[in-house]
């Protein structure tokens, strides 16, 4: 699994996908999400479905 976000400047800083998964998603000092872990395991699979999902930008892409 692969995951970025893009366009990333459309984020709403609202860190719903690092409260979600930390282990994959950060927010940087300029108030936008980042992505720390590029290709998390299996075991963050519904983590990062879950942020995924409940990004209101709809900018985070999974790719298997
Ligand atoms: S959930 Fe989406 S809009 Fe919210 S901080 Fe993460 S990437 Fe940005």
């Amino acid at each position: 699994m692969k995951v970025r976000i893009e366009p990333r400047d459309e984020c709403l800083g609202d860190g719903i996908c690092s409260d979600e998964c930390p282990e994959v998603f950060e927010m940087d000092d300029d108030g936008l999400a980042k992505v720390i872990t590029a290709e998390p395991g299996d075991d963050l699979r519904e983590a990062v479905q879950s942020a995924c999902d409940e990004c209101p930008a709809e900018i985070i892409i999974i790719e298997e």
